[in-house]
């Protein structure tokens, strides 16, 4: 099997916190691959030491064939990133942000023109097309931030909580389009801790806590007959109310 994103013992540590402990990760290319695990436990670190920004105390990544460390640049040309918060220039409407992020991967400015019109027509920003990106909502955010991944026509994207915080309509914009990019023979990563969106949508899933794999498989591997999340509550610890806990809770006299 072809993997887009092969991974072996990436390690960060901050102090004493080991906060990526020695993950190993096999993607395979085409696929929809989600990456789950509760607040804190090492899922945007990961991604970031996969698409080249934060240099890994351990291990390596290779994305597409590429070694990401030490030199990151060649594998970044392969991927696109959306971070849970794009960092974007807000001084800049969308179409120059788009026009910007171009030139700086040496786009030919034809093939940027060409496509950001179609990307702003289909990440439905035509209308907002001469507000500054300061003024964005969120949604707004996320699908420009999900333009600028995608201009130079990567072959992995690597997004951190796309769905977050998203209405349904904005949700859906972003899911079409990453159905349209997979369907091309792209490969979609993705962190998340909404379990209904990893379930509805990813092939396969991995599971990290404290830094650590926990489980990595099928989706119907890893929910075993339940729905993902509670497949993922037992993966991650999660606690049940004991009998006699929260007795005055909704118990009024009156
Ligand atoms: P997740 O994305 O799964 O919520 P993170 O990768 O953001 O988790 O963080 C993993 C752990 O590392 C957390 O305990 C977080 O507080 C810590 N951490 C992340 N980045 C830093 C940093 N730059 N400095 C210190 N601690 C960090």
């Amino acid at each position: 099997m072809e993997f887009a994103v092969h991974a072996t013992g990436l390690v960060k540590t901050y102090g004493e916190l080991r906060a990526v402990d020695g993950v190993d990760l096999q993607i395979p290319q085409g696929s929809f691959y989600g990456i789950a695990g509760p607040n804190g436990a090492g899922k945007s670190t990961t991604l970031r030491m996969l698409t080249g920004l934060l240099q890994p105390d351990a291990g390596n990544a290779d994305v597409g064939g590429v070694t990401v460390w030490p030199n990151p640049l060649k594998a970044k040309s392969l991927l696109g990133f959306v971070p849970d918060n794009p960092v974007l220039f807000e001084r800049l409407t969308a179409p120059e942000m788009l026009q910007y992020a171009g030139m700086l991967r040496g786009m030919n400015p034809a093939v940027i023109a060409e496509r950001a019109t179609e990307l702003l027509h289909v990440l439905d920003l035509e209308d907002g097309r001469d507000r500054l990106i300061a003024d964005f909502s969120l949604g707004m955010l996320k699908r420009i931030g999900l333009g600028v991944a995608l201009l130079h026509n990567p072959r992995v994207i690597v997004l951190d909580e796309p769905f977050g915080a998203l209405d349904p309509v904005n949700a859906q914009v972003i899911e079409d389009l990453l159905q349209r990019f997979r369907a091309g023979g792209g490969t979609v990563v993705f962190a998340s801790h909404v379990m209904d969106v990893v379930q509805r949508l990813c092939d396969r899933v991995v599971v990290i806590a404290q830094g650590r794999v926990v489980a990595e498989g099928t989706v119907d591997e890893i929910a075993q007959g339940r729905n993902l999340q509670d497949a993922f509550v037992d993966l991650v610890g999660g606690r049940d109310l004991a009998e006699g806990e929260l007795t005055w809770l909704s118990s009024w006299s009156d």
